[in-house]
């Protein structure tokens, strides 16, 4: 298996997402949150998706959930993901109900080794421009 260590995406944060990277480098996983009704969203954006209120918060997630669905990168024209194929991207539905894109890691990058709806958990990859990124990893 290649090492996570090749995986350096380059991020480039949007303001709308800044909490959820600053979050991010403190080893902490934060969605928003809408105050009114409640409810999570993912991504990141100035007004609840739900019921339209701007009035919006963060706050920790769990960082549990399943595996939606996964795709095995054997190929990546992208600096910073090409070296690290084959490499497995995800989007995982975490627990608080919002679906994230992001990488599995922890498993071996084969279709036999790895099932949706498996229980996963962040982890997180401190990368080596500085910024840091959230990862999931089998939960068992
Ligand atoms: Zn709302």
């Amino acid at each position: 298996m290649r090492g996570i260590d090749l995986l350096q995406p380059s991020i480039s944060p949007s303001p709308d997402a800044a909490p959820f990277w600053a979050a991010a480098a403190q080893h902490r996983l934060e969605i928003p949150r809408c105050n009114p009704c409640g409810r999570h969203f993912f991504y990141p954006r100035a007004l609840c998706p739900l019921c339209g209120s701007r009035d919006v918060g963060w706050v920790e997630s769990a960082g549990t959930g399943v595996l939606y669905s996964f795709c095995i990168q054997h190929r990546s024209s992208v600096p910073g993901l090409a070296e690290a194929t084959p490499f497995v991207t995800c989007l995982v539905d975490l627990d608080e109900g919002v679906r994230l894109m992001s990488f599995l890691v922890g498993v071996p990058p084969e279709p036999d080794q790895i099932t949706c709806a498996m229980r996963v958990r962040v982890d997180f990859h401190d990368l080596r421009d500085g910024h840091t990124l959230p990862v999931f990893r089998p939960a068992s």
